[in-house]
């Protein structure tokens, strides 16, 4: 199959890109470079030994976008990734991410439609349940108020689409990403990053690497065993798995016009949770120190998977300590070591 991946040399589209490659599967990647690197294209063809198709392409032009679908008219599905992601950028710059990652999405719809090409996959994110009334949180829980505009762009995202498939002949798989952690075995495809990290576990990697003295550990006053927060963390190759199971999926059953999937392991792990695992797989003591709470963090979120395990077929597989061990090698590779 010939599939247009948007953002597909970001973090979770690089890897999901190998995967679709490795089965065989023609990706079409376009990405604006303005979050990524376009190094990941030579990562990506070392990995599978084949360099994919790239376009640079600036989604919120429609008429690049237009010229795309021109060019590769056969495209048998979408997977939208593309997006601006950091959380507090979002806060600072609310209107550059409200017009970008809906803007973006509203002209691939566009271009879709009028293209015949019918099957998106959709990137979402468990940051749409907000602080859930109940754990584990399922797909049906309520969509509570976006603590966040880029939240906020993958709740309105989230709408567009269902008002999409109601009235054109698209079909969409909605998948709500609870936390994607770790890398790819080789370590030449993780997250990058330009700066400081956005995340908890590179801030554990760089801890124990030496470029930071401590890991500030956000409250250990919240109502959870050890009164850190819990999430859902989950190896970033089951989430690009998880894509393939959507895509296939669309393709057998024509009667689902929409549907939506927790992509998670079901297991709500605590901060201090993951500093020992880390500890565990690698041997290395982290430094942290206990810091007041963070602005707008929810205590507690972890996914009912049972739905994806059922209708998608699909199960997280990989471990707490294979998470760590890659997010280790990725962290080693990014300085340079072997
Ligand atoms: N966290 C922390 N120290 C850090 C970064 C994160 O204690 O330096 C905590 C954060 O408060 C949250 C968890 O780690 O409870 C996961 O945070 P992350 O930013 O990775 O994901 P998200 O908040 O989006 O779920």
């Amino acid at each position: 199959m010939k599939i247009l991946v948007t953002g597909g040399i970001g973090y979770i589209g690089s890897h999901t890109v190998v995967e679709l490659m490795n089965l065989g599967h023609i990706p079409i990647i376009i990405d604006n470079l303005v979050n990524s690197d376009i190094e990941v294209l030579d990562r990506i063809e070392k990995i599978t030994g084949k360099r994919p198709i790239f376009e640079k392409v600036e989604m919120c032009n429609f008429d690049e976008m237009h010229r795309l679908f021109e060019k590769y008219p056969d495209i048998d599905a979408v997977i939208h990734f593309a997006a601006l992601l950091l959380v507090e950028e979002s806060v600072e710059e609310p209107l550059i991410y409200y017009y970008n990652n809906l803007t973006s999405t509203i002209n691939l719809l566009q271009c879709m439609a009028e293209f015949n090409i019918n099957k998106i996959v959709f990137s979402s994110s468990c940051t749409v349940y907000g602080e859930p009334d109940n754990l584990p949180v399922d797909e049906f829980a309520p969509i509570k108020p976006a603590m966040s505009p880029y939240g906020n762009t993958k709740k309105i995202c989230e709408d567009i689409l269902t008002d999409t498939v109601k009235a054109t002949d698209i079909r969409c798989i909605m998948l709500r990403y609870f936390n994607p952690i770790g890398a790819h075995e080789t370590a030449l495809i993780g997250e990058f990053q330009d700066g400081p990290p956005h995340h908890l576990i590179p801030y554990i990697t760089e801890t124990a690497f030496g470029k930071r003295e401590k890991l500030r550990i956000f409250g250990n006053d919240y109502n959870t065993p050890d009164g850190t927060c819990l999430r859902d963390y989950i190896h970033v190759v089951d989430i690009a798995i998880a894509h393939i199971a959507a895509i296939e999926r669309m393709m057998k059953n024509t009667d689902k016009n929409i549907e939506v999937f927790n992509l998670g392991t079901g297991i709500g792990y605590s901060v201090l949770d993951m500093v020992n695992a880390f500890e565990t797989a690698t041997g290395i003591k982290i430094n942290y120190e206990i810091v007041p709470r963070r602005a707008g963090d929810v205590e507690a979120v972890y996914a009912d998977t049972h739905r994806a395990n059922t209708e998608l077929n699909w199960k997280a597989e990989r471990t707490l300590e294979e998470m760590m061990r890659s997010a280790w090698k990725w962290e080693k590779a990014l300085a340079g070591e072997k």
